[in-house]
């Protein structure tokens, strides 16, 4: 690919601007030399002024998702876009997140460019399991991990029960919950269909992707290990 389409579509400017950065010698490459317009240099000596371009298309964050951000880019008030740089909001392929957490549920939340790796991430077929933790509005009552393993529950207004899903009680009001689907408000409702209502909701991983020590409202890139890991 071009030079000027390659950094266009990291979230530099329009092709127009990009042109305009190599007239003003801001591209160069890892020696400080000017770079032209036609030239086929290697991704990781590229620079703009002086700094290494962002990382290429194929690119998988992960993020701590804190409270009170929405996942939609459409939707009002703060998402979790604004919380990455604003060149990757303009980058063809877009990245967007993987699944969605609601706006009260921290935690570990994906982003992607890469359309395939999405969809086999969300797929049912994948099995993926995600891991919450939730703190609950009253005591446990002692039959919910059956119920949940059971694969017979069925969440009000759905036709499908549920998969089976793993509870580990943490404390009376404490639980960590491992589901392989992603239905919408799965885990609040599931509560909610044991008669308790969920205060406190994070996700704390996704296969063997763990948040780590992730701070809240930080982001990195994950490598193609980490990746694997999902699955
Ligand atoms: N289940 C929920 O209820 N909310 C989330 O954000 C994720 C899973």
């Amino acid at each position: 690919m071009k030079l000027i389409k390659l950094i266009a579509n990291l979230g530099y400017g329009s092709r127009k601007d990009v042109t305009q950065l190599f007239r003003s010698g801001r591209i160069t490459d890892a020696d400080g030399e000017e770079l032209y317009a036609d030239d086929v240099v290697p991704y990781e000596t590229i620079r703009v002024d002086d700094e290494p371009l962002d990382p290429p298309p194929g690119l998988t964050l992960m993020m701590n998702k804190p409270l009170g951000v929405t996942c939609s880019r459409k939707d009002p008030g703060r998402v979790v876009y604004d919380l990455l740089p604003p060149r990757y909001n303009v980058r063809s392929p877009a990245l967007s997140s993987v699944g969605r957490l609601d706006r009260d549920t921290s935690g570990l939340l994906l982003f992607t460019d890469d359309g395939a790796l999405l969809h086999r991430i969300i797929s049912p077929k994948a099995q993926v399991t995600k891991v919450y933790e939730a703190t609950l509005a009253q005591d446990l009552r002692g039959d919910e991990g059956e119920l949940f393993a059971s694969g017979s529950l069925l969440l009000e207004s759905e036709t499908e029960p549920l998969a089976p899903a793993a509870l580990e009680v943490l404390g009376p009001r404490h639980a960590r919950l491992s589901v392989t689907e992603g239905r919408y408000h799965q885990v609040r409702r599931m509560f909610a269909a044991t008669g308790n209502h969920v205060e406190t909701l994070q996700r704390v991983s996704i296969g063997a992707l763990a948040l780590g020590a992730l701070p809240l409202g930080e982001w990195r890139a994950l490598d193609a290990d980490e990746i694997a890991s999902i699955f």
